[in-house]
């Protein structure tokens, strides 16, 4: 076995390990009870457990943890040592110990994380529980637990529990309709899913001296650098030596913990990265990628980088997302959303194909939902190109065949083509179905599905767990209308074709950047949530309760109570970023202008006393001058913002002021600044600006 192999995943305890470590009939039972959701006995946990237990000693681990997703988005651990006392009492003696119980459940204080209102802070209990479909692994010398998080009184307070609600209703749903279309073997549907991750690397020793990027991830200031990515010298270029090893070094962690990092390329902004794992199925997809988000930042560390996942660190230039590659496979191996030779008689492929077109458009809003948070607000229609319009790419092919099915005329093009490349050494080979459309916000890309509206700091569980719900709503009425139907086939290309009329609308292969689209999409009744402010209320519409309620994966309590956190945090978010730029204007960027100024008048007078004329200065003085007592103005409107957002109390108004109000303040004082810092001499500049931060590595 090749080194590279022999460390793959040699940190999980996955099912090739649990087929070593465990007794047979414990191992079919574990698996007999994951695959069939049912519970769990308390003995087999025990024999999980100790065999965990052990494993994990011996590759040096010393304490476990149950790892869990709260609602802040990132995840959570309290950790205990596999060492206790031999007795009680007993200082002296001491045994290895994790039992059965701890597996299974755990009790870490849940009063400090985010509930919405749903428990209060006395009932401080929260609990974990053992998710036996995701893998534990072991970092820095601890076991870790992947586990659910509920209040003492049952409501969910993570992003886990919803998500593998999610999966079973898709299961479910997915699976009748292809019995009910004579796929009799299908046991069950998986979801599988690949993200990629875009991030930046700038050198620390710069971001120790931007408050902003210390505090909030992103740069609120800063005038554009002369050179930014106008040239596409860094997208695919090559990757620079300290880069590198650091990669190397992600590499080598990343797959000791079993996620398989295939590809890295330098995005289109400089200093922009991506890392894309090998997709596997949803819920272990996004344990992984919150584990690539935490080991790009630790191992970015000890480069002396620092790895910024903000979707937008910086004006200008690209902003980071989160590509969500999502599919579905059958038990049995069938790719469900791959077209064949031929689609257009690929029943199956077109009435999931329709199932996702009738979610994406009746569910638009939701998704949108699931990727709004202030950063991603500036790439979605903010500050780059891209709108918050979801519409679906599907590519000339795919939108010919549904034109068909729904005109009933039979359908002429087709077959994949010969690509042929003119040149002999080059091996020809066939085109795929689709070409690609980068400007797609959601995009049929072969077999599969590529959602690029997430965000690159955000959880996956979120969008996915909307986009399974909604699969899954839409499956379950394309069943009821299969039920009992003499000609499946036939009934189901009536479904296809009514489901393509119906929500057509939302089928867009143009380009997505450009101004005529927003006027399309209007004229067609999408929505375009410009802001997170506006989007987050509509995630208690009747329909989308019924949505989540009616397939059990929220309550309506849970539903309220998330609307409040993501509204909270919205605000929470702005109103930092207002506090750190109001901070940076007054102590860092006018008493530099100040001092500047005082020195630039003197030298004035003196020249004036010498009779000597310094060309410029004057003028120069003065147009700074007036821009400091600008900045001075503006960083006081928005210091009053924020006093007049502090008494609000209602979540959606604080959110509405946060859009009308300390936003337009934050611009207004971010323009002035930025106009200072051009006209300023660059030693004046009190902090790193966009030309050392983008060309640091
Ligand atoms: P593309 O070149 O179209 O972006 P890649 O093959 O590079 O596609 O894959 C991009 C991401 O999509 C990777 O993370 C990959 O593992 C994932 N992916 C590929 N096929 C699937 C699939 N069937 N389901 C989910 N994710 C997939
Ligand atoms: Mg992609």
């Amino acid at each position: 076995m090749g080194k590279l192999v022999k460390d793959f995943a040699a940190m999980v305890f996955n099912d090739a390990v649990m087929r070593e470590k465990l007794p047979r009939d414990v191992y079919l039972s574990l698996k007999k009870t994951i695959r069939d959701g049912a519970d769990l006995d308390i003995n087999l946990a025990n024999a999980v457990a100790h065999a965990m237990k052990e494993w994990a000693i011996e590759k040096g681990a010393t304490h476990y943890t149950h790892w869990f997703q709260p609602l802040t988005g990132v995840t959570a651990e309290k950790h205990d040592s596999f060492l206790r006392p031999a007795k009680d009492g007993d200082g002296e003696s001491a045994i290895e110990q994790f039992s059965g119980k701890r597996l299974i459940k755990g009790e870490p204080d849940a009063s400090s994380f985010p509930s919405g209102g749903l428990r209060a802070t006395f009932e401080a209990r929260g609990y974990t529980a053992w998710d036996p479909t995701s893998y534990a692994f072991i970092k820095e010398k601890t076991l870790y637990i992947p586990t659910a998080f509920c209040s003492y009184g049952g409501e969910m307070l993570d992003k886990k529990t919803p998500l593998l609600r999610s999966l079973e209703a898709l299961s479910a749903q997915a699976t009748r309709v292809l019995r009910l279309l004579g796929m009799k073997d299908v046991g069950g549907v998986t979801v599988n899913v690949g993200a990629e991750q875009e991030y930046f690397l700038v050198d620390s020793s710069l971001v120790a001296r931007r408050e902003d990027l210390r505090f909030c991830g992103c740069t609120l200031f800063g005038a554009p650098a002369p050179k930014g990515q106008e040239l596409d010298d860094h997208y695919f270029g090559v990757i620079r030596p300290r880069v590198k090893e650091f990669t190397e070094d992600l590499n080598e962690e990343l797959w000791r913990l079993g996620v398989f990092s295939s590809t890295e390329h330098n995005e289109a902004a400089p200093s922009q990265h991506e890392l894309a794992p090998i997709y596997t199925v949803c819920n272990r997809a996004a344990d992984q990628n919150q584990l690539t988000m935490e080991l790009l930042k630790k191992v970015a560390d000890r480069h002396g980088l620092t790895c910024l996942l903000h979707e937008k660190p910086f004006r200008g230039v690209n902003g980071s997302g989160k590509h969500n590659n999502w599919s579905l496979f059958t038990d049995t191996g069938v790719n469900l959303f791959a077209p064949g030779d031929d689609p257009a008689s690929n029943t199956v492929f077109l009435l999931f194909l329709s199932a996702v077109l009738t979610a994406v458009d009746e569910y638009g809003d939701l998704l949108r939902i699931s990727v709004a948070s202030p950063g991603n607000d500036k790439r979605l229609g903010g500050e780059e190109a891209p709108p918050a319009i979801l519409s679906v790419y599907l590519g000339d092919e795919l939108t010919g065949i549904l034109d068909c099915v729904e005109s009933g005329k039979k359908y002429a093009g087709g077959g994949r083509t010969q690509m042929q490349t003119g040149v002999h050494v080059l091996p020809d080979f066939k085109k795929d179905t689709t070409d690609r459309n980068r400007t797609s916000p959601f995009a049929f890309t072969g077999n599969k599905f590529e959602f690029r509206m997430p965000g690159s700091a955000q959880s996956i569980s979120d969008v996915n767990t909307t986009l399974n719900a909604a699969v899954a709503a839409v499956l379950r009425r394309f069943g009821d209308k299969l039920e009992n139907k003499k000609e499946p086939e036939a009934a189901a290309r009536r479904i296809v074709r009514a489901a393509y009329s119906a929500h057509k609308r939302i089928v867009f292969n143009g380009n997505n950047y450009s101004a005529e689209w927003v006027k399309e999409a209007e004229k067609r009744g999408l929505p375009n949530y410009a802001s997170s402010a506006d989007a987050f209320p509509h995630f208690t519409a009747e329909k989308n309760l019924r949505l989540f309620v009616d397939q059990g994966i929220f309550s309506e309590a849970e539903i309220c109570s998330r609307r409040e956190i993501m509204l909270e945090n919205y605000v929470k978010v702005i109103s930092i970023e207002a506090s750190v730029m109001t901070d940076m204007a007054v102590t860092q960027i006018l008493p530099a202008l100040r001092a500047h100024l005082k020195e630039l008048f003197e030298t004035l007078k003196n020249a004036q006393t010498l009779d000597v004329r310094l060309p410029g200065t004057d003028a120069d003085a003065r147009r700074l001058a007036a821009l400091a007592e600008e900045i001075g103005a503006r960083a006081a409107e928005l210091e009053n913002g924020r006093a007049s957002l502090a008494r609000l109390q209602s979540p959606e108004g604080s959110a509405r002021f946060c859009r009308d109000g300390i936003l337009p303040a934050m611009a207004a004082l971010r323009d002035v600044c930025d106009r200072a810092e051009r006209l300023a001499p660059a030693a004046v500049w009190p902090m790193p600006t966009y030309k050392d931060l983008l060309f640091s590595v």
